[in-house]
């Protein structure tokens, strides 16, 4: 093998296909900086989702050409720059790259489940990640991380959110002393509440904010839509048909509210019992038929799993507290899913570009 120069890695490289965008990562500038000294090959590769089978995808891909390019060693500089939505001047959110709703036409499908394993998926794959509570009603946030305590203000101005396994938290639940005391406000009042969610808590800069609406279809969505581009609606539902009326009213409003719809998550999907046999419990099906009402893929069947509950009222969700557990697996895999859709959503909605890699330079520190 002749020795390699920039010209023949640069050459090697032109045919590596990005995992994501499926187009040469050299023509779109996920591929960069190559350079050849003393024989010694180092290169940029900018991701845009942090997905575990992107960059494994990307690795092989990139090692393969290199190798049969004959080289064997190269120092891959990785940048993930996961995309940011349409900020426009008024802004309440400027330093939030994606705003993802967590949706569901109907209550107890699980909704606040995913949305925290969510959260917490998204911050385990080395994200900034927050989780506003937008049910304003319900709040299930407080209980499913385990955290209680007044919000405060350093600077009696912005609001600092709550922590919990480096996710910054809002929720109504924080401002009412007694868990168990209901909240009797009117609408408009809630409606306020929630703007100042938004534009008085200092959310910093995110890479994702999740919220976590209430079910129903409905105001809520319009009030946040009138605020900022929200990057779009993960929508959750359970198998059965007595679910999927309201679920199908959620993806209804979408279209008119032109939120588009990242996917569709099955929460209860099935149950494996102690022999291992598998229980469909609430039917089949449901979740696919709600992805193909909605355009959308179907991104994972999370199983009932007692231990998603124990979970969730421990205040650990089980992405942190048993990672290695199945339904843990499958939020992770939907994690994946979402961010790699949010970057070829937004990639073509960009015209086919990627954004130039000035982002923060983080992989994925756990998994
Ligand atoms: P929603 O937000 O839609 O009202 P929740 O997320 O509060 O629903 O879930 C309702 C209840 O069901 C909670 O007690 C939660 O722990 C439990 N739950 C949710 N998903 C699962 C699951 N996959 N397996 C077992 N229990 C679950």
């Amino acid at each position: 093998m002749p020795t390699p120069t920039k010209e023949s890695i640069t050459e090697a490289l032109g045919k590596v296909v990005d995992p994501t965008f499926d187009k040469p990562m050299l023509d779109i500038g996920t591929l960069s900086d190559i350079e050849v000294v003393d024989g010694k090959v180092s290169l940029t590769a900018q991701l845009s989702s942090p997905a575990d089978a992107i960059r494994e995808l990307a690795r092989t891909r990139i090692r393969e050409a290199l190798e049969a390019a004959g080289v064997t060693d190269a120092d891959v500089n990785w940048k993930i720059q996961v995309p940011t939505r349409e900020v426009m001047g008024d802004d309440p959110l400027p330093g939030v790259r994606n705003v993802v709703l967590v949706m569901s036409g109907k209550g107890g499908v699980g909704k606040s489940t995913v949305a925290t394993n969510l959260a917490v998926a998204l911050k385990r794959m080395g994200m900034r990640v927050g989780l506003l509570d937008a049910d304003m009603y319900g709040p299930s946030i407080p209980t499913m991380l385990g955290v209680r305590g007044a919000p405060h203000s350093t600077d009696g101005k912005k609001i600092q959110p709550l922590q919990r396994f480096g996710i910054g938290l809002m929720s109504m639940g924080f401002l009412v002393e007694d868990a168990k005391q209901a909240i009797v406000w009117r609408g408009p009042m809630l409606h306020g509440a929630l703007r100042q969610f938004v534009i008085d808590v200092d959310w910093g800069e995110l890479d994702f904010l999740v919220l976590d609406l209430p079910p129903g279809t409905g105001d809520v969505a319009l009030t946040l839509s009138q605020l900022f581009k929200v990057t779009g609606v993960l929508m959750v539902t359970t198998p059965q048909e007595v679910a999927l009326e309201d679920v199908y009213k959620g993806v209804d409003m979408c279209k008119k509210l032109q939120l588009p719809i990242l996917g569709v998550v099955e929460n209860m999907s099935f149950f494996v019992d102690s022999a291992g046999v598998k229980h469909e419990l609430f039917g089949a099906g449901g979740g696919e038929k709600i992805a193909e009402f909605a355009e959308a893929s179907l991104l994972g069947q999370v199983p009932i799993d007692p231990q998603v509950r124990v979970w969730g009222d421990e205040g650990t969700p089980i992405v942190q507290a048993a990672p290695g557990s199945e339904p843990a697996k499958t939020f992770m895999n939907i994690a994946d899913k979402l961010t790699t859709r949010i970057a070829v959503e937004q990639f073509e909605r960009g015209g086919g570009k990627s954004v130039p890699g000035d982002g923060p330079k983080r992989l994925r520190i756990v998994r």
